[in-house]
């Protein structure tokens, strides 16, 4: 079928997520057809270096042939039966062991979901009914952050921090609320302060909510190790040990979200590995299969985990694909090629510091002001030269330079006027070097 037949079936009767479904219909999409290492390719001939890696998810590049092996062999055997009551079956069991043997010791149960977001409303069902079994069933308020990402279910979205997204939800998610984002350029580099003090106010900023509305009512903090789809946003240093004695200063649990960080995008595991801390919950998804099928769950340290299993009787929740038996075949061997192949050690060793070395390059250009990354994930600041400020809004920026990048052939993403660079795991140094060389033309040419 040709490009354009593809378009009008497209324009016709699909209602793309996250999109301005009239605006698309008059620019028309681009169709891409297949894909192999970090390249996409569209159906008009174009290659592609996907410096995204799908959505924060190809973490082992596309066209693993062992993958679609894994997927193939285990449709053949059991291509679905599920995991409720007293049944399983041993992909399942297969990856919650191996699951539990890359988490910190203390996690040792894993909840399988279907995707990010539905890890997120099984927190919210774990952390709450946890509490309850404790005797303190008050404690119930989430404690989140501004800008966070954490899914579009409706306990995703109430736990994100996203205004345009709340504007949208219907009514939200009662007792959830949220703080201050360790955002040092975000927030405008408030005057007088170090990046270093700007974390510990933050830190300081969850301390007054929580106790603003009591401890004896606050249930968790949910934060990513470095936020993703709120613009890469890397913590100063001093944050996470600072947040680390306020939560331990009050009987509240800490929920890590790994859906982006986990999986080696930071150079471990976890990102909560990098930044030594220990989540009572970790959901998780996209790296967990590399994105070639749907999976998520979440981690469950041991203290939840023993009062769920000892006095709750039957936990009222869970999903038709919950631990499906191809989606766990799949994330299985994506964790064993991971392991075998060296992936994460190579990340923190190797590939990632190049890629910071080559990224820090572009902080000479006229139009950035910041460059930052961590491991594979990074972003670029735009500035207006002539200010040395944000540009006005309305320019629109970011849009420009991702559009710019898409035609030169590099998936760059932009929030705003940060751009955004998460790519598969298995990058190669040329390809960084050409990725760096396509994000340098994107910025001339948005100038
Ligand atoms: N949590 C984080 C941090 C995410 O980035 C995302 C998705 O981007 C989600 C949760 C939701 O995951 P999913 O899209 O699989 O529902």
């Amino acid at each position: 079928m040709q490009t354009q037949a593809y378009r009008q079936l497209d324009r016709d009767h699909h209602l793309h997520p996250f999109t301005d479904f009239k605006a698309l219909a008059e620019e028309g999409s681009r169709i891409v057809t297949h894909a192999e290492g970090v390249y996409i390719h569209d159906s008009e001939g174009h290659r592609i270096l996907d410096a995204m890696a799908g959505l924060w998810c190809v973490n082992l590049g596309y066209g693993r042939e062992e993958l679609v092996e894994a997927a193939t062999a285990q449709l053949r055997e059991l291509p679905y039966y599920n995991n409720f009551f007293k049944s399983t079956h041993p992909p399942a069991v297969k990856l919650a062991e191996a699951l539990c043997r890359l988490a910190p010791a203390h996690m040792n149960r894993v909840f399988f979901t279907g995707s990010g977001s539905e890890a997120n409303d099984t927190v919210l069902r774990m952390v709450r009914r946890f509490w309850a079994l404790e005797g303190k069933p008050d404690k119930q308020w989430i404690i989140a952050r501004e800008n966070a990402y954490h899914g579009s279910t409706v306990a995703g979205l109430s736990l994100g921090g996203m205004a345009p997204m709340h504007g949208q939800g219907g009514p939200l998610v009662p007792k959830i609320t949220h703080v201050r984002q360790p955002y040092w350029f975000g927030e405008g580099r408030p005057a007088g302060q170090d990046p270093g003090t700007f974390g510990r106010e933050c830190a300081a900023a969850l301390e007054a909510k929580i106790l603003e509305l009591g401890e004896e009512n606050v249930a968790a903090f949910i934060a990513e190790p470095v936020q993703g789809a709120g613009g890469a946003i890397i913590p100063p240093e001093s944050y996470w040990p600072a947040v680390k004695e306020v939560l331990a200063r009050y009987d509240i649990l800490l929920v890590m979200d790994e859906v982006i960080c986990g999986f080696g995008r930071l150079g471990e595991w976890f990102g909560s590995m990098h930044y030594d801390l220990a989540p009572d919950l970790m959901p998780i998804a996209k790296g967990l299969s590399s994105g070639y099928l749907p999976i998520g769950g979440v981690l469950v340290g041991d203290r939840v985990a023993e009062t769920l299993i000892e006095r709750g009787g039957e936990f009222f929740h869970g999903f038709t694909y919950s631990g499906h038996p191809v989606c766990a075949a799949v994330a299985l061997k994506n964790l064993e090629l991971m392991q075998a192949e060296g992936v994460v050690e190579r990340v923190r060793n190797d590939i990632g510091p190049y890629l910071a070395e080559r990224w820090a390059t572009l902080a000479e250009h006229p139009l950035v002001g910041e460059v930052r990354s961590l491991g594979l994930i990074g972003a670029l600041e735009l500035v207006d030269p002539d200010t040395g400020g944000r540009f006005d809004k309305s320019l629109g920026a970011g849009t420009l330079c991702r559009d710019i990048c898409f035609e030169l052939g590099l998936v760059m993403r932009s929030v705003g006027d940060t751009m955004i660079i998460s790519p598969p795991l298995v990058i190669s140094r040329a390809e960084i070097d050409e990725l760096v060389s396509l994000a340098r033309q994107a910025l001339d040419d948005t100038e």
